[in-house]
């Protein structure tokens, strides 16, 4: 192996020593333990650190996952899987012959491409099932690719430690065709016809290396998805186009579409809502958006249930745009804080709630009341909270719309709100006395 393959290795064992050994006397270890033994990698490095008193367990670990949950880019990552299919093949590298194994290994969640760059240090046959550890992935044609290299390791595993479903070899469970508003996060093989409304073209970085991604917002009657396509159907915006064996990737909970080299994409003629039509916001519900993690430029309607604590009033780090309490931010410290306005709104439109955060300009239109209003108001209070009350007094139990891009955590959905209206007060009253209702029933 050569000695730039080795230096991770060295720097790891020294890592786990905590430095007590001279790299240099690493380096001519593990040389005797590969030259000399004749041992395998993982064996020489458990070996060396075990002889300095080291916990082997410590040496770098990947994280197990199942096929399907594999990212673009994982960096050291564990599979047990079987072997489906093994091909080799010489490939020159730096003007040297090489074998290289490459091939599909499947779970119970999936089946994935993958290389191994060394032929001869992997034992992988078919129909054998292996603890592949320390791999890491890469993009290739728009899907994940499971690469085992110098660090990565085999170990052979009982066959009956997985089960291939019925129906196997598939990249993913085909989702099939499929509406914008109904994607969600590693769902693969989908088919969509949509229009495009924006396109660019970007360079980005994957894996260190520069690739060209064509970009832009989908859209069908149900709603707009963004996406990234990985090789160039030479798009045009406004194009009608059905993408077949595309596949959608998270981001916060919403779901982007990738399609790549080995999805197909045509266009078509059939009839289809104009660009303009397609350019305005849909309506959605929060339990939908709940099911699928999100959505870009939706449309809700609710009742306002709670105005969180941490709306009106607020002031913020000029650095860092934090939040403050008492002119201190917790990263910058003492700061010349700058005065905001804000709504943190709960919305519920009966089947499930949503947080909306409405910013200045907005809460100052919703209100109508400025920023220095609002302050000569607390000022005159002596109590930042009294904007919070008027805020409060005039949204809760209110009915209202919001547009914006839903996104997802463990707290819920939330949506960064880019329009507001609120109902007239009339309305307001009925709805009030509704929740008085549900309340005292509570
Ligand atoms: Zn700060």
């Amino acid at each position: 192996m050569e000695k730039e393959e080795l230096a991770p290795h060295v720097s790891e064992i020294s890592r786990v020593l905590r430095g007590k050994v001279e790299e240099s006397e690493i380096w001519k270890e593990l040389d005797t333990y590969l030259n000399h033994y004749r041992v395998s990698l993982e064996t020489a490095k458990r070996g060396i650190v075990k002889k300095f008193g080291g916990d082997p367990s410590e040496l770098m670990r990947g994280i197990r996952k199942p096929i399907q949950q594999l990212g673009l880019n994982e960096q050291s990552v564990d599979i047990l899987a079987k072997v489906i299919t093994v091909n080799e093949k010489d490939i020159e590298v730096d003007g040297k012959q090489k074998s290289i194994l490459y091939g599909i290994i499947g779970d119970d969640s999936g089946t994935i491409p993958y290389t191994a760059w060394e032929a001869d240090r992997y034992p992988l046959r078919r129909g054998e099932v292996v603890l592949i550890r320390n791999a890491y992935t890469k993009e290739w044609g728009g899907q994940p690719q499971v690469n085992l290299g110098t660090r990565a390791s085999v170990e052979q595993q009982p066959e009956e430690s997985v089960k291939l479903p019925e129906g196997m070899p598939r990249a993913f469970p085909d989702a099939g065709e499929v509406k914008m508003s109904e994607l969600q996060e590693n769902m693969g093989g989908v088919t969509v016809t949509a229009r495009i409304l924006s396109l660019e073209k970007r360079e980005v970085d994957v894996s260190g290396e520069k690739r060209i991604v064509h970009s832009g917002i989908l859209a069908d009657e149900t709603g707009k998805v963004q996406f990234s396509a990985w090789y160039d159907f030479e798009l045009k915006p406004n194009d009608l186009i059905t993408i077949r064996g595309a596949y959608v990737r998270g981001w916060r909970g919403i779901p982007q579409l990738n399609f790549g080299e080995r999805s197909q994409v045509t266009r078509t003629n059939i009839r289809f809502p104009s660009g303009a039509d397609l350019a305005k916001p849909k309506t959605r519900s929060i339990g939908d958006l709940e099911k699928v993690g999100g959505g870009i430029d939706v449309l809700v309607r609710g009742t306002v249930v709670e105005v969180r604590k941490g709306s009106g009033l607020v002031f913020r780090c000029p650095e860092c745009n934090r939040v403050v309490q008492k002119s201190s931010c917790r990263v910058h410290g003492s700061v010349q804080a700058q005065p905001d306005l804000r709504i943190k709104a709960v919305v519920d439109d009966g089947i499930a709630t949503m947080t909306g955060v409405i910013n200045r300009k907005l809460t100052e239109s919703i209100m109508r009341m400025s920023l220095e209003e609002s302050m000569r108001l607390a000022k005159e209070a002596m109590d930042p909270n009294v904007i919070l009350e008027k805020i409060d007094e005039r949204l809760f139990a209110q009915p209202i719309e919001l547009e914006g891009n839903v996104t997802s955590d463990e707290y819920g959905l939330m949506m960064i709100v880019s329009s507001a209206r609120v109902s007239v007060p009339e309305v307001r009253d009925e709805a009030g006395s509704l929740l008085n209702q549900l309340e005292e029933s509570e």
